[in-house]
């Protein structure tokens, strides 16, 4: 009565077994069955038996074969009530096997599918593909709006995989941050990668978080197992190589995993491994490239170029890694330290130098960086530590850069030149913008693009195009500098084309900060100052 609820005057033996759960039964005839044949015998069972109010109760039940005993002359069940334990142990099963926050099966439930699904495949065959899938830029959002609207995303994203990928096998949350993983059962072979498609699709919508709309793309990799030879770790791996060649490539995409994509990968992930070690060991190197006004060739200033010393490769040039930082993040802690490094060493070398309060520096900036909330800080950090006066500082946009995301630019140039730093527009001429947004975007400085330097001596067109940028930096108030000069010959055309400086191998290369510091000592005439 106080466990079932029944009402102890009407229950008898057949009411029992009627409310023991339909799986139960077979196991009652079997107990009953033995204890018939041993007089003596003892059994424990747990079974589940309906409450009076219809719920269900585990019992666990000592079943005793007590017939032969003349006062009570059947069997008979000691139980107890274990519903709460039971509950408790599923809840517990249930969380060691699932992702807490989104519901979906964890990495070790998504194993154990995996490993049935590809038995299920060797008996019966049929394909099998591993679906990976990462948001890009989480990391970003939660950095931006805390951990609390981090989770929030999360949750919505596993949400709208449920709903895309409702053909999946299985989905599951992978590892602790924004990775996923789904199982695609039967598929036939050279699978339609529509899954991924969709996921792609639903993820163009923006993201609802507290009222604000959040995008955020996922990349993905598919791994396929049409052979039935691949084991679950090389799926499982296969499906992360082909991710990660996704995002490296340009995030919001999906590849389907192959064979040679895997020493491209390696190599690309072994150097994501150098670079993060590189900071920690001191690795990197700001090398300087001297800036110098036409006609006369002084010495204005200087370009500081990162190199990488690796113990292995040696010297690596930032065309090799600057794409990798980007693509994995990094390049936000690197662009940082070349702006600290560079402002203070540059602050020294000239310190000694006559005039040298005078030199400007240019430092690179990367499109990540232009999207970075702490870049603001990051500048005024790095000149308020170095002592460098802002006006001396230039930071040096790509054309392209400042177009994939113009409001945003121009808020965070904007800024930048509010406490005195100035911009050039890095490699101008070739990222097709538009002319008209030059004279909205606040820059400083045009650096007319080696390509056209190069042939400048040598075809009309080039030197056609330097002019016509040359009026439009005149009518917009711009200095310009000129990029790549090798030679005599292409210095003289552009003396003819009246650009105001340049920077080349035909100068000086870019060099260690000692051999700047000993190049500018030479160079007793560096007094003019670096800004127009
Ligand atoms: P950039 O900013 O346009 O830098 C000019 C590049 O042209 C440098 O290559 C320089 O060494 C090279 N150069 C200069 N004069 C001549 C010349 O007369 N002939 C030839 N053939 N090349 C010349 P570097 O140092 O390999 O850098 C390549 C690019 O990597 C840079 O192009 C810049 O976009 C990027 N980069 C370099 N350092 C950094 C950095 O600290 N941060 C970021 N975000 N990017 C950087
Ligand atoms: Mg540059
Ligand atoms: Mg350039």
């Amino acid at each position: 009565e106080r466990v079932l609820g029944w009402d102890a005057e009407r229950t008898d033996e057949s009411s029992f077994v009627a409310a023991l759960h339909d799986s139960d039964q077979q196991r009652w005839r079997t107990i009953v069955d033995f204890l018939m044949e041993d007089s003596d015998g003892e059994m424990v069972a747990e079974w589940q038996v309906r409450h009076a109010d219809g719920s269900w109760r585990f019992l666990q039940s000592i079943v005793t074969n007590l017939i032969h005993e003349p006062s009570i002359g059947g069997l008979v069940l000691n139980s107890r009530d274990v519903t709460d334990q039971k509950t408790l142990e599923d809840q517990l099963r249930h969380q060691a096997f699932h992702d807490q926050l989104t519901g979906l099966a964890n990495r070790a439930l998504f194993a154990e599918h995996l490993d049935q699904a590809l038995r299920r495949q060797s008996r019966m065959g049929g394909g099998l593909a591993v679906l990976f899938i990462d948001l890009d830029e989480f990391k970003t959002v939660n950095d931006l709006h805390g951990h609390t609207l981090g989770d929030e995303l999360l949750k919505q994203a596993a949400e709208r995989l449920r709903t895309t990928l409702r053909t999946a096998d299985a989905i599951a949350r992978i590892g602790g941050g924004d990775e996923f993983a789904a199982i695609f059962e039967g598929v036939g072979p050279g699978l339609d990668a529509s899954a991924a498609e969709r996921v792609i699709e639903s993820f163009a919508q923006p993201f609802l978080i507290e009222s604000s709309e959040v995008f955020v793309t996922a990349s993905m990799g598919m791994a396929l197992n049409d052979s039935g030879t691949e084991s679950a770790e090389d799926l499982m791996r296969n499906a992360d190589l082909a991710m990660y060649a996704a995002k490296t490539a340009n995030k919001g995409r999906y590849e389907v995993f192959s064979t040679n994509m895997h020493s491209t990968i390696l190599d690309r992930m072994q150097m994501e491994l150098d670079l993060r070690h590189a900071l920690d060991q001191s690795e990197f190197e700001a090398y300087y490239q001297p800036i110098v006004t036409l006609p006369a060739g002084t010495i204005v200033g200087a370009e500081a170029l990162i190199r990488w010393n690796h113990p292995q490769r040696g010297l690596v040039m930032p065309g090799e890694f600057i794409g990798v930082a980007e693509s994995s993040g990094m390049i936000v802690q690197i662009g940082a330290w070349i702006l600290h490094h560079a402002c203070q060493e540059f602050e020294v070398l000239t310190r000694g130098v006559a005039g040298g309060q005078n030199l400007g520096l240019s430092v690179n900036l990367s499109t990540r960086q232009l999207s970075d909330p702490l870049l603001i800080d990051t500048v005024c950090g790095a000149l308020a530590n170095s002592g460098l006066e802002a006006r001396r500082l230039t930071l040096e946009i790509t054309e392209s850069a400042i177009m994939e995301d113009v409001p945003n630019t121009f808020r965070v140039l904007t800024e930048l030149r509010s406490f005195g730093v100035k911009i050039a527009i890095d490699d101008f001429g070739t990222g097709y913008s538009s002319l008209s947004l030059l004279s909205e975007i606040p820059v400083d400085t045009l650096k007319i693009d080696q390509s056209f330097v190069t042939s400048v001596a040598k075809r009309p067109e080039p030197g056609r195009l330097i002019r016509a940028i040359q009026s439009l930096a005149n009518d917009f108030g711009l200095r310009t500098v000129a990029e790549g000069v090798e030679d005599l010959d292409q210095l003289e055309a552009l003396e003819g084309l009246e650009c105001q400086a340049a920077q080349g191998f035909y100068f000086a290369r870019p060099q260690p900060a000692t051999q700047l510091a000993e190049l500018l000592e030479r160079d007793t005439s560096n007094s003019v100052v670096a800004t127009p």
